[in-house]
């Protein structure tokens, strides 16, 4: 283990139980400095725990945690260069915007100057300057987010977490904050970790996403990596729609309920499943000379933007343009491009 290069975060071998369950399993990752990193999976996956190791909330049974090349895994949480900003923002009540922000600078004992000139730094970064003499419950929802954000930030931490620190605001206030927080993200060019079950907030703000199930780290990449080439149906489901095809290994190809589909690469299985979304496949006028079947109009729902229909056999989900007009009962040819047929992993 080379812990020189990576001046980011390295988890080793991290495993925790509590009791009989196994919340982490053997989770190992490197999060570069500087990089927005984002722990995604399903309740009770074990997303919160390695975050609470990480920021030494929790202890590990075994596995280490190393920040900048020192090993931190037995450090106390004061003593990590790691702040939380948690799902209730846990602001003080009775403190205005300013003292909130200013209350662990003040209690690590900071020169009055310092204190003020880093504080109000943050307020504005964030935007919150003309609220620093309001008290919490004289701002919204989202402005209480932006100060958990200004607190957590004016430590100057090398790592920031943050604990599905959206789940508390409405879906739009929640669209608009996570631009806000990849934008925040960039400009400082630290190294922020979250942790959500929300696949499209993941894909809003991440540069890297680990997608996490039962304890495990079961794929590891680009919000496009991890779209468009997820390993398992599990990854193929939970990050968005996915139409699953199984069959037998044949030619080269598989061999599914419906024909013969050709891959462009053979599968390491014998027998097994593809995965394709449903925007990837294609309504042709003519039978495609690779792939083209024919299907029936199950179902057609209008979208606005798009138009989702739902094919026989199967069914089939299709996302095409929503210009086109289909009747349920109408014969279309349908198109598996071979280059969007994911082979997944038994
Ligand atoms: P959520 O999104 O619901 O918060 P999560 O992915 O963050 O879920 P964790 O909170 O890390 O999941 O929990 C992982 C597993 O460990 C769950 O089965 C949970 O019940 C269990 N667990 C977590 N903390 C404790 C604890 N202090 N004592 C006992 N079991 C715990």
């Amino acid at each position: 283990m080379d812990m020189k290069e990576n001046t980011g975060l390295l988890i080793r071998g991290i495993n925790k139980n509590f009791g009989p369950v196994e919340a982490v399993k053997e989770v190992s990752l490197d999060v570069q400095e500087g990089e927005f990193f984002t722990l995604l999976g399903p309740s009770g996956c074990g997303k919160t725990t390695l975050l609470r190791i990480i920021a030494g909330l929790e202890m590990a049974d075994s596995g280490n945690v190393i920040l900048g090349g020192e090993d931190i895994t037995s450090f106390p949480a004061t003593k990590r260069q790691v702040n939380t900003v948690f799902q209730s923002y846990a602001l003080f009540p009775h403190l205005t915007i300013f003292e909130n922000v200013a209350f662990g600078l003040r209690s690590r004992k900071f020169p009055r100057n310092e204190v003020e000139n880093r504080v109000s730094k943050r307020l504005e970064m964030l935007g919150l300057q003309d609220m620093a003499q309001r008290h919490p419950h004289q701002l919204s929802g989202g402005q209480q987010q932006r100060v958990a954000l200004a607190r957590a930030l004016v430590n100057e931490p090398k790592v920031l977490l943050l604990d599905e620190p959206m789940s508390a605001l409405d879906a739009k206030l929640r669209a608009q904050v996570q631009v806000e927080l990849r934008r925040l993200q960039r400009k400082l060019g630290q190294t922020f970790i979250l942790v959500t079950h929300d696949q499209s907030e993941a894909m809003v703000v991440s540069d890297q996403i680990a997608v996490m199930n039962q304890g495990r780290i079961i794929q590891f990449g680009s919000p496009k990596d991890v779209y468009e080439r997820p390993k398992t149906q599990f990854v193929a489901e939970f990050l968005g729609a996915a139409n699953l095809l199984r069959g037998r290994k044949k030619n080269g190809g598989l061999e599914t309920g419906f024909g013969l589909l050709v891959l462009d690469r053979e599968p390491a299985w014998e027998e097994g499943s593809v995965a394709i979304r449903p925007e990837r496949m294609r309504i042709t006028d003519v039978k495609a000379s690779v792939n083209g079947f024919k299907a029936r109009v199950r179902e057609a729902i209008y979208r606005g933007t798009d138009l989702d229909l739902w094919l026989d056999p199967g069914p089939l989900r299709v996302r095409t343009a929503a210009h086109r007009e289909y009747e349920v009962g109408d014969e279309v040819w349908l198109e598996f491009p071979k280059e969007a047929l994911v082979i997944l992993d038994e």
